[in-house]
């Protein structure tokens, strides 16, 4: 059966795998032009690139996420034509059975993807299958074409397990202990964007390397804005309107700064690209940024939704919490002005975030 015979067995015409091509491609930020190359090395890949999906201490939240835009979706397009050999949570089989599928994918090679922290106190604070988590991703690392680390605790063992005693790292951490280098891609978010996910996995099938990365090894195409400067309650912000009453209707649509947003420290594209399919994301719903795609998120960012004191603004140094509305808005009225502001905050708030394209 051809490719294309088998998207539309699986409900997915052509038009709707071309629309796919053209909406990620835009998200990384390429030319129209790119696009039938893109079609091209995509259907190439549907002749199964295999994966191996790992599970150390995670909620499946990941996974969860990247399968929840379904029937048809790209995430169900990647994920079912990637040839998944191996997914704790998702795959059919168990014991004997996933093990042998798992020995077999090893043979061939694959993309690792990894979801969830790594303990890196004692190994019994994860094992799988009687065996520690952190043997098993060594083993995996070593041979795999490419890993991807997906979610703020394989990233970087910062989400909720990193506020644990487990001392959970991420997969970069074990890969320096162990000296092996194999390509490392960072995608976090608690949890993973099925966006950022597949349109990194489309970029690395179209390419055979990894896109361009920041610092933080994160994808530039995703991770290369400040969340702030695109945020829809910028303009409140900039005039010092801040929500300090969830009850006041007036202050419903203003800036959450002193809720506890973290975008002004926040890379990522959620403002963007909204979570499932478009339809919203946590400022737009009335949640401050948490801050979840940044190394700091949990430990350094708690508690979430309260203000923190000596909060960095852009171009205006700390600034307490209580007093960061008159501070904006008299800084605006004598004329620092919204340009300055934005200025200094656009991306400029570490010169040295992107380490090139
Ligand atoms: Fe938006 Fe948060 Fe920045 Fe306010 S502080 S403008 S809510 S990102």
């Amino acid at each position: 059966m051809g490719n294309f015979d088998l998207l539309k067995v699986k409900g997915v015409s052509r038009r709707d795998f071309m629309k796919l091509i053209a909406a990620t491609t835009a998200a990384l930020g390429l030319p129209e032009l790119f696009v039938p190359q893109a079609a091209n090395a995509l259907e190439q890949a549907l002749k199964k690139p295999p994966v191996i999906w790992l599970e150390g201490m995670d909620c499946t939240g990941c996974t969860e996420s990247a399968i929840a835009t379904l029937n048809p979706s790209p995430a169900e397009l990647i994920l079912d034509m990637l040839s998944i050999r191996y997914h704790e949570t998702i795959m059919a089989g168990s014991g004997n059975k996933s093990e042998e599928a798992y020995q077999e994918a090893l043979k061939e090679k694959y993309i690792l993807i990894v979801e969830g922290a790594i303990p890196s106190k004692e190994d019994r604070f994860c094992m799988v299958g009687g065996k520690p988590f952190r043997k098993i991703l060594i083993e995996a690392a070593q041979k795999a074409q490419a890993i991807i680390a997906i979610g703020s605790c394989a990233s970087e063992g910062a989400g909720i397990p990193g506020a644990c005693a487990t001392g959970a790292v991420g997969v970069g951490e074990i890969l320096k202990a162990e000296g092996i280098s194999t390509p490392l891609i960072n995608l976090p978010c608690c949890p993973v964007k099925p966006t950022t996910l597949i349109g990194t996995l489309l970029y690395y099938l179209t390419y055979q390397k990894v896109p361009a990365l920041d610092s933080q090894k994160r994808p530039v195409a995703f991770y290369g804005t400040l969340l702030h400067d695109n945020c829809p309650r910028r303009g409140h912000f900039e005039h010092g309107e801040f929500l300090k009453d969830w009850n006041d209707p007036i202050q419903k649509q203003y800036c959450l700064l002193l809720k506890g947003c973290k975008g002004p420290k926040t890379y990522t594209d959620c403002a963007q690209v909204w979570w499932n399919d478009n339809t919203n994301f946590c400022i737009n719903a009335g949640s401050p940024c948490s801050g979840c795609s940044e190394k700091s998120f949990y430990k350094e960012f708690s508690p979430l939704y309260a203000k923190q004191e000596n909060f960095d603004i852009p171009g205006l140094g700390p600034i307490n919490a209580d007093t960061v509305g008159p501070v904006i808005g008299g800084a605006a009225a004598v004329g620092l002005g919204i340009h300055l502001v934005a200025t200094v905050a656009s991306g400029r708030l570490k010169k040295d975030h992107k380490e090139g394209l």
